[in-house]
């Protein structure tokens, strides 16, 4: 395995996956995945032997063709499947920037104001101290951006 391992799952970590390898990444502007992702739309990108290596998805039937796959523990989206093969929720990734989306599909449910979201300001690092301060405050909980041999943590 290298540094360039094409691992993910879920945030809580009941979930783990691994590829062999990629396929065309994407973003669907269906109304579908605008709610199976609670998103924008849904950034997807064909997973090419696709494992599950600690625990596995529970799935909604979307459709009668799509099943999705979620954490069932934390909800995460993670998966589009179909007859044809897998799609891996691109977010899900240890590192998400190994599927750069090269398409965008399903146009007509685009909502109107995405393509302005580029242009919007940005809100400066450090500029707002109790929004820092808060930041300091987080313990997170997420599970790391890598293959842990167990999880969650032993307590001391
Ligand atoms: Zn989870």
């Amino acid at each position: 395995m290298t540094a360039t391992a094409l691992t993910g799952g879920c945030q809580c970590g009941a979930v783990r996956f691994r590829a062999e390898g990629l396929g065309r990444a994407s973003v669907c502007h269906c109304r579908m995945c605008q709610k199976a992702f609670g998103a924008f739309y849904g950034p997807l990108v064909t997973g090419v032997g696709v494992v599950w290596t600690r625990g596995e998805p529970k799935r909604f039937q979307s459709s009668n063709l799509v099943r999705r796959g979620f954490c069932g523990d934390c909800g995460t989206p993670l998966t589009y499947e179909y007859d044809g093969g897998v799609e891996l929720a691109i977010g899900a990734f240890d590192d998400p920037s190994v599927a750069a989306p090269v398409i965008q599909v399903n146009p007509s449910d685009k909502l109107p104001f995405v393509d302005g979201i580029p242009g919007l300001p940005m809100r400066a690092p450090g500029s707002e101290p109790r929004q820092e301060e808060w930041k300091h405050r987080v313990i997170s909980h997420q599970h790391p951006d890598r293959d842990m041999e167990a999880w969650p943590p032993a307590v001391a």
